[in-house]
Formats: C-alpha cells, structure tokens, sequence
C-alpha cells in the first residue's frame, strides 16, 4: 500500500496512544482452502448481495463454533454442506454453531448468504451526485489492513491463505476486474458475469473487485497480459504513467530470483481513492490522481514510483505475506526500498543516492516531530497506526543497510533465498533473517537490534583537525544522545557500528580516496590516523549508507573542497549544509558557484535550499541564475528559495514566473505559492496586488490535479491577516469545487486562522464543524490538518467528536494527536508565536543591515 498523497504534521510523543496493548493473531479452527464470492450489485443503490462460501480444513477434531469476522453486514442464512446452522451476528463477529462438529481433515463448505447496504468500509461506490454531475461511476475494494470483512464474512488476518474466487454480475455497461484469471463471462439480460480466479494461496486483505466504465490498454510482459484500466479519455495519460510496467516486471523478476509468480498483471486507476495505490494480488489499484499529462511527466517522478512500489509488492506482500501486521515492515520496507532499486536502475546511482536521502529524511522527520518507535511492535490500538514513516521509509533504509553489510552480491543471494524459499508463505523478521544467515552465514541480528526492534538512529556529531607535525589527521565522533536518553542506561541509546571514513585528495581536478574503517560505539570516540600529506576532505560514512544524521565540524577549506569533489553525491550535500551553518558572502559565492557548476540536479536542488536559509541579501544574485537551470526540479528549488529571502526583487522575479509561466506545474505552483509567503511580510497595499493575481491564478488556471490553483489557495493562507484572502480561501471550500483544490482550501483555513479577527476566526470554526460531517475520508483528514494548526480551545471540541465519530482509525488517530497540538498552541506556544512574529521582521531588518556589512568588509578586504 503506498500512502504518498497524504500527510501531515503532528507533535505528540509517545506512538502507543492510551489503549493500545498487545496484538496476536487469533488461534486457527482449520486452514481456510479456498474462499468464492457470488455476488450481484444494485450500483445506483450503493448495495450488493450474494454468498461467501468458504471451504474449511479443520485442525482438530471436535469444533463446535466458528467465528468470523464480518461487519455491518446483512446475513441471511448459513449453510453447511447444505445443512443450514444456527448462527448469531452482533454486527461485528459472525458466530456459526456446528452442526456436526468437525472432524480432523473432513473439508466443510460454510457458505454464507448475506448482503450490505452503502457499506462505509471496505467496498466503496464512487457515483455522480449535484455537486459533481461529472464523477465517474465506480466501484472499488480497499481492504488492508482490516477491512475486507466490511464486505465479505472471513477470517481477516494475514496469517490465513488460501485461493480465492469471485463471480460478480454488473449492469451491461460496465467492466469487473478482479484477481487472477477471468474464467468466464456470460451476458444476462441487462447484465454481464464476470468470473475471475485466484489459483494462488493469498490473503483476505489482498482480494478485491474493482468496476467502472473502463478503457482497457493492453501491454504485454513474457506472455503475460499486462492491463491499464482508466476512465475512457485518460488513454494517453495511462501509457505514459504506466508505460514502463513491462520493464518494471523484468526487472524485480531478475532483482528478487523470482519469476513473476501470476498470470496477469493488472493496474486500475480509480477515482477518489483513499491511498496513493494498493497491491491487491494481480491486480494492483492506483488513484486516478497519479495520471500524468504530458506536462506533468517532465518533473513528476512520483507516479512511477508509486508504479514500481506497488509493483514490488507482488512479490513482497502477496507472494511472501507477513503472518501480523506487526511484521509489515518486511513487504513496505522492501517496496519502499524497490522505489530506490528502480530508481538506480533507471536513472543511474546519483538518482538512488539522493532518493535514498529523501526517504532517510522522511522517516527522521517523524522521528523527530511525532513519535519514536521500534519498527517491529505489536503494541497498538489498530494496527493501521503502524503504517508510517517507520514502516516505510526507515523499512527501506533497513534494506538498504543490509545491502551495505552484505555487499550487493551477497544481498542479491540473500534476497533471491528469501523469496525462494517463502514463495506463498507466511513470514516474520526472524525469517528473514535466518534466510540472510542461511544464504550467506552472516548473523545481521545486532543491525536489527539495534534498528529494527528498538527505535532510533545515531546522531553524529564530527570534528576534524590537521597536525601537520606529526602528519596525523585526527577525527572526532560524538553520539549526540536526545535529552531523555542520558537519563537511562547511555549504553543501550548508543549505537555499535563500523563507518567507514575516507581523505580524499585532488589530483589533476580528480578526487582520490584513502579509505578506513573504524568501530563507532562509545558516545565519544578520537580517531588518529596517519597520512602522507594534508587531506583536501574528509568523508565519514563514505557512501552515507548507515541510517543517521550528521553534523559536520570541519574547516571551511575542507567543506568547500568535499562540496566540489566528493565523489558521493550525499557527501557533498552534507558539505552544502555545514557551509551554511558558517554563513557569510564566501559561502554565498561557493554554493552560487556550485548552482551553476555541479552535475548532478538533486545537489544543485540542496545547494538552492541551502542559499535560501542565508540571511543576506546577495544571496538573490546567485540564486537568480538558477531559474535557468534545465532540470525543472532545481527550478522549483530555486523558486521555493527566493521565496524564502523575501527581498523585493525576489518578489518581482516570482511574480514574473507566475505571469510568464514554466515549461513545469510545479515550478510555476511554487511561484504562485512563493508570493503570499513575501507579500504577508508587505503592506496592505501590496498584499491588495499579490491577491489580485492570485485571482487571477485561481480564474485562469484549472488543469491537472489543480496543481496551479492549489499554489493560489496556499499563497492567500499565507496573508493571515488579510479577511480578503479568508473570503477567496471559504469559497473553495464548497461542494463542487474539485477534490483536490476542495481539500487544499480545507487544509489551509488552519494556516489563515491564526491572525484572523474574533468574527472570522468564528466562521472558520463554523465551516470546519460542517465540513467535519462529511464522511468522506480524505476529507475528514484535511479536517484534522486544519484543526490542528489552530490556537483556540474550539477546535478541541471539533477534533474530540471527529475522533469520537469517525469510523476510520487513521482519523481518529490524527484527531487526537491534532487535540494535543493544539492544547500545545493554546498554552506558552501563543505567546512564543507572537516573539517569533516580532522576530521575523527584526531579522527582514537585520538582513538588509547586515548584507550592506558584509559588502562593505568585503570592500575593506579588497583595498
Ligand atoms: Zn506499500
């Protein structure tokens, strides 16, 4: 599953909310063989009925009570073998009486009649309504983690595979994809059956169904049919996000030493779905969203991630399944990691490198800002709270250190063992593990000690110096421990690892490294290491492979050299940050330099994000240049960095983008976006003509995804003093308004909310207490993102009874966080806020009087 189109900033501590306890899977009455769905849709009622009929190997003798899982369902009858039963259903669990007990090894057929009105959960119907007459008409299946028993009666939890099958009947004019092969279709009456077929073992959560009035591009891998299903005029979007499919499936089939194990490959794209994509087995679920037009595919690299993500997952997650869900790391991680795989394979090692950094960045920032966890825990109160940063991109860090231990050789070995010897299994960390050790005999449990069943990362803290008497470079590595942990045992906050620290030299405009390895394990370490000449640079870490932060003390000469020549594109950014930690105009002059001169885009990206954050005005010049960079994401970067200068020519250079435009959405969005940022530090008069052209923005730029008209909302949120800006931000908050434009505006009413006056701070409550009834997930979740970054007592009360209300666990969670950030904001935060406030426009100031400082001792130096 991939939730990349949503997020959002929380502050709370502690990961196991009060109620969380210890979750195992239930004990087994049989092995569930084979599960078939009949079903029949009444689509413009939002109801289906039919049977579940499930075909049970019972364990041991003597049984005389199932229990299934099943909510909110209608059920009529349940048969065994045609003997009907006596059952009871609280809504929630389905208890069946047997009638006879089970005997050891006799297979019994339960089969279930029921049906379901509007389902809230699990099957969803997508269908026009008055405020959008254009909504195509759909259905579609999200069932992991726990939700597959909103639409069928099943032993939900992943420690149970079987083969599955559903014939499903659908208005003529429809289409029915499900898993596996289709079987069969036959025409009745108005009606056409689909019947599809599932010969592999897999588990409930991975079963779906999926209709719609859908285009069908057929692509090909070995034989083996590969289909895009998209709404009819989205053809050519569907080629170019989904084009690379067949070489994807090339690709994992050598990377993992396993063939693709199904018959078809399929991907559906469909509309207001509720996650970035869902790896239902054989056929995979895309939201529409990650279409991408022509001018979307210069800079968007998103959707073919999302592509290869879910992809991956065909072999970790449906072919290999983790029995719990607290093992889920194991399938997220690895397709978080196949993102970066793919990545090389396709764009080269630079590309991986940087992606990787990303991904570390991603999980370090929940680390640092909402909780810190093991990765593998099943302590939780749903085990949906688990799919975070954690699971995901600190998972792909994981694989990749194990890459580094191993060596890529013996990590391909591994791998390949792995899914070998699990191919239609159930697995746990520790059977990774042993296929690592049995593969290659090494004994990776201290890496996973310390990285996967307790929470955390090394914080390092570097220093270097030179002796030049005794030729001696001298290394000094501090484990920074956070404040709680110096309170407990230091020993076990540390961490044991061998880094790998290079000097490099510069020969004819080449680096050349000299490479060593030293064990990091005590909170302070001093290294010494002999050396023919003075080094130009220092790596720790060489490669930066080990998952960390790291804060480099060296001198400028040394940073400014591993800015240039470090052959590690990650090295070189850390260099960029330690520079700017320095400041002064000869940093500003070595990254204006680096902007223009070196290769690879994702550096020139970090050199423009760290120009940003210096405080002087000549900054401006060297970022200027970079709007002429070829590669759209640099750009952008440069854009969003001029919007951090807030200079009146920053501003003007800005509004030229937005009036001229970009070759790229984003680039022209983050302009858009860049000018409510400066003008809210303007005059009332200027802030009148920056929402002038915002309007403007908003009137002439609808397109793909509403990329542009987003950047609108989010600049007017910006001016939180402005009721103008309030007015233009409420309006598109109504139904009708496209969904991702309606959902932005929804989330941005917190950003706006916080210098409003009494009246309107009201009417923004007011707004989200209405909105906060819709049931609809994501917009329950802008919701929660707007609450929260209010400072009233009144959202409280809205967030306390979404949490209370919403039937979805993901909300509730964020509700309550949410309650606690605002308690936050409330408290000392507000008083804090409006210091801060002060102290922006102080530091506008201070900027101005200290780049006339720097340019007059430069000036000074000169004569
Ligand atoms: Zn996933």
């Amino acid at each position: 599953m991939s939730n990349i189109y949503f997020d959002s900033e929380n502050n709370s501590k502690s990961f196991e909310l009060p109620g969380a306890r210890p979750h195992y899977n239930p004990d087994r009455p049989g092995q569930v063989e084979h599960i078939f769905l009949d079903l029949e849709l009444d689509i413009p009622h939002k109801s289906f009925h039919g049977t579940c009929t499930i075909t049970l190997n019972p364990v041991r003798s003597s049984i005389d009570k199932l229990t299934l899982d099943a909510v909110d369902l209608e059920i009529n009858s349940v048969k065994i073998n045609d003997t009907e039963q006596t059952f009871d259903y609280d809504g929630n669990e389905l208890n069946i009486y047997l009638q006879p007990v089970t005997t050891t090894g006799q297979k019994i057929q339960v089969a279930i009649a029921y049906s379901s009105n509007n389902p809230q959960r699990g099957l969803y119907f997508t269908t026009p309504d008055k405020h959008y007459p254009d909504k195509p008409t759909q259905v579609w299946t999200q069932g992991e983690d726990e939700d597959s028993r909103y639409w069928f009666p099943c032993f939900d939890y992943p420690g149970q595979l079987s083969t599955s099958e559903i014939r499903v009947k659908v208005p003529h004019k429809f289409i029915a994809i499900s898993n596996g092969e289709l079987i069969h279709t036959e025409e009745s009456g108005e009606d056409k059956i689909y019947h599809w077929m599932q010969r592999q073992v897999h588990p409930t959560y991975l079963m779906t169904l999926a209709v719609g009035k859908f285009a069908e591009i057929q692509d090909e891998w070995n034989g083996i049919p590969v289909t895009y299903y998209v709404e009819k005029k989205r053809q050519d979007d569907a080629r170019r996000t989904m084009g690379k499919t067949p070489q994807m499936i090339e690709f994992f089939s050598q990377e993992f030493g396993y063939k693709y194990p199904y018959p078809k490959y399929a991907q559906v794209c469909v509309n207001d779905f509720i996650f970035g994509g869902m790896e239902n087995t054989s056929t995979t679920l895309l939201t529409d969203r990650c279409l991408l037009d022509e001018r979307a595919a210069l800079d968007n690299y998103n959707s073919e991630s999302l592509v290869a993500h879910e992809l991956a997952h065909q072999w970790f997650g449906d072919l290999i399944v983790t029995k719990h869900w607290s093992h889920a790391w194991i399938k997220e991680g690895m397709a978080t990691y196949s993102e970066v795989l793919w990545t090389e394979h396709e764009y080269g090692q630079d590309d991986a490198a940087y992606y990787l950094l990303k991904e570390a960045r991603s999980y370090i920032a929940e680390d640092k800002g909402r909780y810190r966890r093991p990765i593998v825990t099943n302590v939780y109160r749903e085990a949906i709270e688990l799919y975070d940063r954690h699971l995901y991109e600190k998972g792909g860090c994981v694989y990749h250190m194990i890459k580094t231990e191993l060596g890529a050789e013996l990590f391909t070995k591994a791998i390949h063992n792995f899914v070998q010897s699990n191919a239609h299994k159930t697995v746990e960390t520790i059977d990774l593990l042993r296929a690592i050790e049995q593969a290659t005999g090494r004994n990776l449990l201290s890496l996973f000690d310390q990285y996967v069943f307790r929470g955390g990362h090394p914080d390092y803290k570097v220093n270097y110096a030179w002796d030049g008497n005794s030729k001696l470079a001298k290394i000094t590595v501090t484990q920074i421990l956070a404040k709680n942990d110096k309170k407990g045992d230091v020993s076990k906050e540390l961490f044991d690892l061998k880094i790998p620290i290079a000097f490099g030299y510069v020969k004819d405009e080449k680096p050349e490294l000299i490479n060593f390895s030293v064990r990091v394990h005590e909170q302070e370490q001093t290294f010494y290491f002999p050396l023919s000449e003075k080094p130009k640079f220092i790596s720790f870490d060489v490669g930066n492979n080990y998952l960390k932060t790291v804060k480099l003390e060296y001198p400028l000469a040394e940073l400014k050299a591993q800015l240039q020549f470090d052959p590690d594109p990650t090295s070189r950014i850390y260099a960029a940050e330690a520079l700017v930690k320095k400041g002064g105009l000869e940093v500003v002059k070595v990254l204006s330099k680096a902007l223009i001169d070196e290769p690879f885009w994702g550096v020139r990206v970090e050199v423009a994000k760290q120009l940003g954050k210096i405080k002087l005005d000549q900054v401006f010049d060297g970022l200027a240049v970079g709007l002429q960079d070829e590669d759209a994401r640099v750009r952008r970067a440069v854009v969003e960095a001029l919007t951090q200068i807030k200079t009146n020519e920053s501003y003007k250079l800005l509004k030229s983008v937005v009036k001229n435009g970009d070759a790229s959405y984003y680039v022209e969005a983050s302009a858009v976006s860049g000018i409510g940022d400066i003008a809210a530090t303007n005059t009332k008069s200027e802030q009148k003509k920056a929402i002038k052209l915002l309007k403007w923005v908003l009137k002439e730029k609808q397109g793909w995804n509403e990329v542009l008209r987003c950047g609108a909302i989010s600049s007017l949120s910006k001016m939180k003093t402005s009721e103008t800006a309030l007015k233009l931000i409420l309006k598109y908050t109504a139904p009708g308004v496209p969904q991702p434009l309606r959902l932005n505006a929804i989330r941005v009413l917190g950003t706006i909310s916080t210098a409003q006056s009494p009246v309107n701070l009201e009417r923004i409550l007011q707004r989200l207490t209405e909105l906060s009834r819709e049931t609809f997930f994501l917009t329950q979740v802008s919701v929660v993102a707007a609450l929260s970054q209010m400072e009233t007592a009144e959202a409280i009360g809205i967030l306390q009874s979404l949490a209370d209300q919403t039937p979805d666990g993901r909300v509730r969670r964020r509700a309550e966080e949410a309650v606690q950030k605002v308690q936050k904001n409330i408290g000392s935060d507000k008083a804090l806020k409006q210091l801060r406030d002060e102290l922006d426009k102080m530091k506008k100031e201070n900027q101005e009087l200290r780049s006339r400082l720097e340019n007059l001792e430069a000036k000074a130096k000169a004569s």
